[in-house]
Parts: structure tokens; sequence; C-alpha cells
């Protein structure tokens, strides 16, 4: 059990932050300033590779299934993240973070981009170098990649990708902080995950199909979602209708964080 006067909000440092509901002794708090909703206490390092470890929790298989409409949704979403591109997407630096199968990798090497993709998942990182050659995998989390790349090279990513996965991790700040310090500046983030505050969510929470404690640590509404990537030098421009309840944002690297 985590004191009292360590619980405080991710995004606005906020103390007051009372429980939200509990169900399969998973237990969420919101924060009464932003909104952020997040598990409580947070999952720590262990818990999170074990979460992710379990072959019987990531549904890699049914994942795959789908992947014909994975690939047409990629290529509808890359053609956004080409036009955003001042200066065109030839040669230009994509990164996919969360990649799984590389269907987004793969629309992005079509349009031009020099694309890399990461994922935890081994096993989704082997689809992607089997069916989607020529693009840069690896497996393993971001900001491990963050530190490592950062050392390597001087190269920066122009266009960063990021669907459906800030939701799982237990530090925003730590996982926004390294997809700002890849970016180029003025580079394009594309960013989803779902959204607590959408007219369409259900309103009892456990309805809502994404509510699953503990994979999904952290709820966003747009507010917080603009003042967490504001925290880090990027500013939302543009946001897209979804009729889903659903954040997809396009986001500007804005400032060099000191
Ligand atoms: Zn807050």
């Amino acid at each position: 059990m985590q004191a009292s006067e360590d619980i405080h909000c991710q995004v606005c440092d906020s103390h007051d932050c009372p429980p939200l509901i509990a169900q399969g002794g998973w237990r969420y708090r919101r924060c009464a300033d932003c909104g952020l909703v997040f598990l409580s206490p947070m999952l720590n390092d262990d818990e999170l590779a074990a979460l992710y470890a379990n072959p019987d929790s990531g549904g890699t298989r049914a994942y795959f299934r789908k992947e014909a409409s994975k690939l047409r949704r990629a290529r509808g979403r890359v053609r956004y993240l080409a036009k955003a591109m001042a200066g065109g997407t030839h040669g230009r630096l994509f990164l996919d973070v969360g990649c799984s199968g590389g269907f987004m990798t793969q629309a992005a090497m079509t349009v031009g981009f020099t694309a890399w993709g990461i994922d935890p998942d081994g096993n989704a990182v082997a689809h992607a170098k089997e069916h989607y050659p020529g693009a840069t995998y690896q497996v393993g989390g971001l900001t491990e990649f963050a530190a490592e790349f950062m050392t390597r090279t001087e190269d920066r990513f122009d266009a960063v990708y990021c669907s459906e996965v800030l939701e799982h991790v237990a530090n925003a700040n730590a996982f926004i902080d390294a997809i700002a310090a890849v970016m180029a500046v003025h580079g394009e983030l594309y960013l989803t995950t779902p959204d607590i505050g959408h007219w369409r969510r259900p309103k009892n929470l456990p309805d809502w199909d994404v509510f699953t404690p503990p994979h999904h640590c952290l709820f966003f509404s747009i507010g917080n979602l603009t003042q967490l990537l504001a925290r880090h030098g990027l500013e939302i421009y543009h946001r897209y209708w979804a009729f889903k309840p659903g954040l997809k944002v396009m986001a500007r690297k804005v400032r060099v964080k000191t």
C-alpha cells in the first residue's frame, strides 16, 4: 500500500485524487483537478513485465487475424502523417512505438519513410521482420530504446506513431519524455489512446470494453492529454473526430525540453 502522501497525479501533480472505482482487486483514482484516471497502487516494473510475459494475456494470434484491416487502417493513418510533413517523407525517419506486427512500418515505407519499429512483444516483432522487411525492428521498451538510440546517433525521428500504448504505461512522463527526446524539432506525433471523456463512453466504467484492469493503467481525456504532452514540448494541433471513445491527435514538437 502506498503512503497517502505518495499518491499524486502524473499530469498535474495534484494530491487531490480520491478513489473512483475498484474491480477485481484493482483500484483506480481520479484526479479532481485534471480528470486523469489512474491505477493506484500503480503496477511496478516486475508486475508489468509479468503481465506481458504471460502468453495467454496478449492475444497475439487474435490480433494477426485482422491483418488486412490493420494494414488498411495503417495506410489511411500514414497518409495523414505524410500530409503533415513539410518537406515530404522521402528518406525521413519514422518510428512506430508499439509496432506490433509491422503494419504501420510497412505503410510508412510505402510513402517513402525510412521506418523503425519497436515493441516489447518478441513474437510480434518476428512477424514484422518476416512479413514487412526493410524497416529496422527492435524488441524492447521505449525508454531503453531512446537512451540507447541517442547515445548511438544524432539522428532524430521526423515522425512518430504511437497507437493504444500510452494507456498501458506506468509512468506517462518518462514515456512521453522519451518520445519527445528522440523526435526532431518540428517533428510530428500521431498518438491514440482511449478517451474517458468521450460522449459515447459507457457511464458505468466496467461496461467500457477498454476498461481492462490492470492492463490499462491510465485513462486520459483531451484536456489532460494536452497538458501531459505540453510538459514535454509537444503541442496538440489537431484532434480527429472519433465515433468510438478514443483520442486520436496530431502533435508537433515545438520546443526542446530544458
Ligand atoms: Zn491531475
